[in-house]
């Protein structure tokens, strides 16, 4: 068995909060793109410009079932007018023509409205008769205006028009627009092929029961949980500390991926061989340690066929933030991080010069400011206090004091 050199480095450096993000993000992978069909690109990022191949709606549109009438000609309507019915225009048949200007057409919601006609006045508003086998519709509303129950051509979108720029996030709204526009297929971004991998000797799997010294893993699930949220399908691992399987096994994991996330084994400890390991395989470290609070061990790397990997510290508060401030950032494709604001509710006095991601739960006030109350926990280790956490609060590592009523930057994740 050969016996792997593993240095530890205790003095090394740490980078900024605002450095670490600023290499992530010039890392983003470059774009792959696709074309899938309609259906499997929900949830993805669209790669193309749709535009409208007709009006919207393509024809007037009948919105209600009813008559139709030609107002212009009619000019008023007054209660008990009765009007001959020549004719039924259905959803589906092609135009139909009204002759007689004081005549009406019965029409169907959806069907064309029949040329000739500008109006339409809706079943529950009539009432019908019979005289001498012709058929009559008696309005029971005044009416003075042209128009109503009429979905006129071109009123939301014109032909050609812009209707979902490239970089839209698909959901149902936009599989409905592809969809009546005829794209049956469409260009999205492709997900890239990520791995989550825990580490570490005391952790077993959820279906496993745990011995005393031991713990289920939560990391990998949260992780996958997490990027499912961003279009990401990950594989999940589970590799122990022994520093030749974990090479032997990242080395063929690394080959299969676009990116690897992997938790635990980052930090100080004798068996935290990760960050070595990763430069044994030639993945370059771009970072180790942030000066952060919690997830200081963060390493970050790229090997040199572009592959990327955050090696994220194994506690579950730092596995977490670390997630929402870097890696969640990373797969969104936005070049810079868009923070949101909230206003911090106790006074926190916090002296080491790290910056400070205080777990919080939120509320908007009066005002409809967010405020974020800052919630007791027992450290990054302290799993449960996420339960009723909202985000964490952004303390920068300048200041020592942070007073209450002031804003921060704030990062959330509910
Ligand atoms: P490490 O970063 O490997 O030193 O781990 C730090 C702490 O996080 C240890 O208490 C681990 O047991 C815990 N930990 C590491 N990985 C996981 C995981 N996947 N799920 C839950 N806890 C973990
Ligand atoms: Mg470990």
């Amino acid at each position: 068995m050969t016996k792997l050199q593993i240095s530890i480095n205790y003095s090394q450096s740490m980078i900024s909060v605002e450095e670490a993000l600023r290499i992530v993000l010039e890392n983003q992978l470059p774009d792959q793109i696709i074309e899938v069909p309609l259906l499997e690109a929900n949830g993805k990022v669209l790669a193309e410009n749709i535009f409208a191949d007709r009006d919207f709606p393509p024809f007037n549109r009948v919105a209600m079932d009813g008559i139709a009438i030609n107002m212009s000609f009619l000019s008023v309507i007054s209660e008990g007018d009765k009007l001959l019915i020549e004719n039924i225009q259905f959803a589906g048949e092609p135009q139909k023509t009204m002759s007689g200007n004081g005549n009406c057409m019965e029409v169907m919601t959806g069907a064309i409205l029949p040329e000739n006609t500008d109006t339409v006045i809706r079943y529950e508003d009539l009432d019908f008769t019979e005289i001498e086998g012709r058929k009559y519709a008696i309005v029971n509303i005044p009416l003075s205006e042209p128009g109503q129950n009429v979905h006129h051509q071109g009123i939301d979108k014109s032909a050609q028009s812009l209707l979902i720029q490239q970089g839209t996030k698909i959901s149902p709204a936009e599989i409905a627009i592809m969809a009546t526009v005829g794209k049956d297929y469409c260009k999205v971004k492709a997900a890239p092929a990520v791995a989550v991998i825990s580490t570490g000797d005391e952790l077993v799997d959820i279906h496993e029961n745990p011995e005393n010294h031991q713990i289920r893993r939560s990391n990998s699930y949260m992780l996958a949980a997490a990027l499912s949220e961003s279009g990401i399908k990950a594989r999940l691992y589970h590799l122990n500390d022994d520093p030749e399987k974990l090479e032997n096994r990242l080395r063929i994991i690394l080959a299969a991926n676009d990116v690897l996330i992997l938790s635990g084994g980052v930090s100080a400890g004798k068996k935290d061989f990760v960050p070595q390991i990763m430069e044994n395989l030639g993945v370059k470290k771009l970072f180790h340690k942030v000066s952060q609070k919690p997830g200081k061990p963060f390493w970050f790397g790229k090997s040199e066929y572009g592959k990327i990997v955050f090696a994220l510290p194994g506690n579950p508060g730092s596995t977490f933030l670390c997630f929402y401030k870097y890696v969640k950032p990373f797969f969104s494709g936005l070049k810079q991080e868009t923070l949101k604001k909230a206003v911090l509710s106790d006074k926190i006095f916090f002296r080491q010069e790290l910056t400070l991601f205080v777990p919080v739960t939120t509320r908007c006030n009066e005002e409809a400011a967010l405020i974020a109350t800052p919630l007791k926990n027992s450290g990054s280790g302290d799993l449960a206090v996420l339960l009723s956490c909202d985000g964490f609060l952004e303390l920068p590592a300048s200041e020592a004091i942070f007073e209450e009523g002031k804003s921060f930057s704030y990062i959330n994740f509910k």
